[in-house]
Formats: C-alpha cells, structure tokens, sequence
C-alpha cells in the first residue's frame, strides 16, 4: 500500500491539543495494526528548539540520535510507544537551511531559487523521505500554530501540493476550539467556521474537524458544522476536556474515528486493539490514594499563569511511575527563587512525599535548588535529581558535608574556586566562538550501573542508555574526595571519564542522574527510576 498522509492542522487558536490528537490518532491506527509514524513541523525560524526559552516555547524533547525538538514529539513517542528520530521534525529555519545550501552547491542547476515552489518542494521531500525511509503505511504531520497565520503558510502550501500530487494520499484534519462564552451559556461554532475558511483560503480543505472544547459539541451543532464547513457530519469529532489525555484514543475510536477516516481512503478498517491502553485508563481511574511530589524548577512563570509544559515529559514520566504504583500524582509547582528570597519557606517541602529538580540552564534560581536539596537531604525527603539537579545535588554535598564553601558549577561562577562542576572537554571552543545551537552532549549514551546501588536495584541491568542534554558534567578532579566523604557514584560512562550518576546510601531515595530518563518513561512502561523514586516516595 503507498503511504498516506494525514495533515493536522490548527484553527481559531494555539495550544488546543494538536499534538495530543495526532498522538491519540496515531495510536488508533497503529491498534489496527498500520505502520504509523508522526512528524512535527515547528514554524520558527530557529534550526531547532535547543535554543529557545522553554518559557517561550515549552520543554525541549531530546530523540535518541540527539536532536532538540518540541515537545509533541514526546506526545508521539509516548502514545506510538516507538523511538522517533530527527528526520521526523523539521522547523522553518532547517527547511530554509537546506535550500540555501542546495543553492551554494548548484544543485539548483542555474534556476532562480524562489519562496515557492522551493521552500514547499523542500518541504515535501522531507516528509516523503520519512515515508520512504520507515516503510509506514501513514505519516501523520503537524502543522504547527493556526490557519491564518503568516509563519505557516508554506507548510500549508506543502500540503496542498501534496494534495494535487496525489488527491487519494492526503487527508487534512483541522482541530478547532469551539468556545462557551460563559454570558452567552452556548458553544459557538463561528470561529472554526472561519478558521476552515481561512484554511480555504490557503487552497486547504479540512476532510475532518477535530471540536475542542469544555463540554461535548451536541448533535444540532455537529450538524450545523458540518453544513456550513463542508464536512459529513461523521467526520466531525468530539474531543472534551478530559481528566487524562490518555483517554483520548479510545474516545476517537469510540466515534469511529480510524474507521471513517480509512473509509475516506477507500479502505477496510480492521478491528482496533486498544486493550493493553483500556488497562492503563483504567489504573487511572483506579488511582485515588495520593502522593505528593514537589518539582522545583525556574521555568513556571509567565506573567499571572503557570507554565507546567515546560517539564511535560518529567510530569507524564511522574504520572506513569505512580498509576503503575496505584497512587494518583499530585504535583506542587515550586518556584526555586522563592527559597532564596525567603529561605524559612523551604520548610513547606516537609509536606511533600518526594522532591524532584529537573534540568535547567544559567543562574538564576540555583542558590534556591541547593538550598532545596540540603533540605530534601538532611530531613530525608526522596530526593531525584536530574540534569542541573543532578549536579546541584554535587555542589550541595560538597559544599554542605565536605565544607567546600565555594564549591560550583562553572556555569553560575566562571571563576569559582571549588569548581565541582566544570565545561566538559571539547566545549570550552564552542562557548568561546559562541557556537551554542546544537553543540551540547545530546542524544543517547551507554552508562555502565555500579552493583549494589539503589540504581542498580532500580534498573536490574548493568549497563542501560539513556538521553542526554547538557554542556557540564561532574569535574573528576573532585571525585575521589566525594566518594571518601560518602557520595556514591552509581554509573558512569563505559570508558570511566564521566559521572552520570550519584546517589547517597543514608538516606531514603537521594539519586541525582546527569541524563534525562523522562525522555523514555513511556504509559505502559514507566521508566525504573522514576518508579523507584515514587516507590520511594510512597514509602515516606
Ligand atoms: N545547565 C547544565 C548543563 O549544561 C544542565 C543542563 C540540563 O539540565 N539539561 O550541563
């Protein structure tokens, strides 16, 4: 069968749960035993999402071969449960790199080298190398942002390319908001009859609308919907709130989603297999016994509102270690400056089950994560590092148990005495010329486990692979005192040279990791060390 395309695309406004939908679809289809995979197109012009503030743009998504991506791609891996690779994403500012370096090599042979069609053809030969390349039977591709907007409208050109290329191949689904207005008490459909217009305007025709929404869209709307926007009316979809986006594949399938969208390709539907998915919605709904889990982090706030995608992976990775524990996740936000501002709060954390720091970059905020860690360590809270918190937790024992007192990272003091935590080798070039975008340690490395460790205990392996992203590690110039003082170096690298795991003995659960085991955690397969870190927490 020649692959098919299906194009997710957005209406009326962001973050209505695209990525979410293409995921859910994904996953139905994959239940009825298709080859599936997703790919995300990002409209910035940046090359990839390394270098944008996760304030701005949500969590950086880390693939395997090592590629910063957006945090939909996490959305993919989880629901399709399957590793995806960089060819999978693709941003404005890497399409356009392309043709420019096409045009330096005269590959071109002499054409004017214009907007359209080059940028759309570039486009396309990405995702049919996808197509080609993973032999699938279906490529799901989001658009990023809305119809209407200027950024996109080359990917949309794409689309409608593809689209008269082959008519039979192509499918575009259109998820909409329709809004209660709460002084007017009724769902409005005008808006996602103008965002299909506005589609139209492009040369898009939505084959499927996707309703976003507080309540279920009711009959006579689906029907007015349908009427005004062109669509049968079986191919208008339901998609409420719900308590847990995992419901969602089977509230698609319910409506026959899968189905009416292979009949619109003139296939057979096979039967979808989502029973292995219906046990995991249900430990969900079983999950009523708390715990409580504190994620300090720097990266919430944005004006008046709380930004928790920012860590969407570690809060999903939480979420599966505790359903599969038969606990409901109940996670506190927690600012870290606020503890440097104000350290008599850090006494709220007694409240907590388990403490987790999660990666980050830069200054600000880290005086509070050390001091948030002295406290998970001393009141023997569990305490799980990751990333920055990893190498926090390696400037809080120095400096707190060994009595370094000056004790860093380099990165907050470049001068500073006791550098702990230094520029791994081979970085010091690309901070100096200021080659930041895609130069950290990224993507996947073996770790060889220390035997007899909580972590060892937790993985049941020697040696496991794991993602990682950072430009600082642990200084082994330190190593030896650290261990003499009780700090356990649970794995490192298989030639010796870098630590990627601490973890200390007198104490419930305290591991700091320098990789980000989030990236694999998975519903069905939580990743070991988050369930041994709730377990941990449980315990407590
Ligand atoms: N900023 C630290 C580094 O670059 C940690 C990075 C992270 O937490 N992802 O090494």
């Amino acid at each position: 069968m020649p692959t098919k395309f299906i194009f997710v695309i957005g209406g009326v406004m962001s973050g209505v749960g695209k990525g979410a939908s293409t995921a859910s679809l994904g996953r139905v289809l994959a239940s009825k035993g298709f080859q599936v995979t997703a790919m995300k197109i990002d409209p910035y012009i940046n090359v990839d999402a390394g270098t944008m503030n996760p304030i701005e743009h949500g969590e950086v998504f880390v693939t395997i071969d090592g590629d910063e991506t957006d945090q939909d791609m996490g959305n993919y891996e989880r629901f399709l449960d399957e590793d995806i690779t960089r060819e999978n994403y693709m941003t404005t500012g890497r399409v356009y790199q392309s043709v420019i370096n096409r045009e330096r090599n005269m590959e071109y042979g002499g054409k004017c080298v214009q907007v359209v069609p080059h940028v759309p053809e570039e486009v396309i030969r990405r995702i049919d190398y996808v197509a080609q390349t993973k032999k699938v039977d279906f490529v799901l591709i989001e658009i990023g942002g809305t119809v209407g907007e200027y950024e996109n409208i080359l990917f949309l050109e794409a689309l409608r390319m593809m689209k008269s290329r082959d008519p039979n191949s192509v499918r575009t689904i259109l998820v909409s908001y329709l809004p209660v207005p709460p002084s007017i008490g009724e769902m409005k459909t005008k808006p996602t009859q103008h965002a299909v217009r506005e589609a139209g305007r492009t040369g898009v025709t939505p084959d499927f609308i996707v309703c976003r929404s507080e309540e279920t869209i009711d009959l006579p709307r689906r029907e007015k919907l349908a009427q005004f926007c062109g669509v049968p009316a079986n191919h208008i979809i339901a998609a409420a709130n719900v308590s847990s986006i995992y419901k969602i594949p089977q509230i698609f399938d319910e409506q026959g989603f899968g189905d009416s969208l292979l009949a619109s390709f003139g296939m057979k539907s096979p039967k979808s297999r989502l029973k292995e998915w219906s046990t995991l919605t249900n430990a969900i709904e079983r999950a009523t016994e708390e715990v409580t889990i504190g994620v300090i982090g720097k990266y919430f706030a944005t004006g008046d509102f709380v930004l928790p995608d920012v860590y969407l992976s570690v809060l999903e990775a939480i979420k599966h270690a505790s359903w599969s524990l038969g606990r409901k996740p109940v996670i506190s936000w927690l600012n870290s400056e606020d503890y440097e501002q104000d350290p008599s709060k850090l006494d709220e954390l007694k409240n907590l089950d388990g403490i987790l720091i999660p990666g980050g970059f830069g200054t600000r905020g880290i005086e509070g994560k050390i001091l948030a860690i002295q406290y998970a360590r001393e009141h023997k809270i569990p305490y799980f590092g990751i990333c920055y918190g990893m190498q926090c937790a390696v400037i809080e024992y120095a400096r707190n148990v060994l009595g370094m007192s000056e004790a860093n990272t380099v990165e907050m003091n470049p001068k500073a005495n006791n550098p702990v935590i230094h520029l791994m080798e081979n970085q010091q070039e690309n901070v100096d010329q200021g080659k930041l975008g895609g130069t950290l340690r990224l993507g996947t490395y073996p770790c060889n486990l220390a035997p007899k460790t909580v972590t060892a205990r937790a993985y049941g392996v020697q040696q496991i692979h794991e993602r990682h992203r950072h430009r600082y590690e642990f200084n082994n110039d330190y190593r030896e005192t650290l261990e003499k003082a009780g700090l356990v170096v649970s794995g490192e690298s298989p030639d010796g040279q870098l630590v990627e795991i601490v973890e200390i003995s007198d104490h419930p659960f305290f591991v700091g990791v320098q990789f980000h085991p989030e990236f694999q955690s998975r519903p069905l397969r939580p990743h070991p060390l988050f369930t041994a870190f709730v377990q941990a927490a449980i315990e407590k």
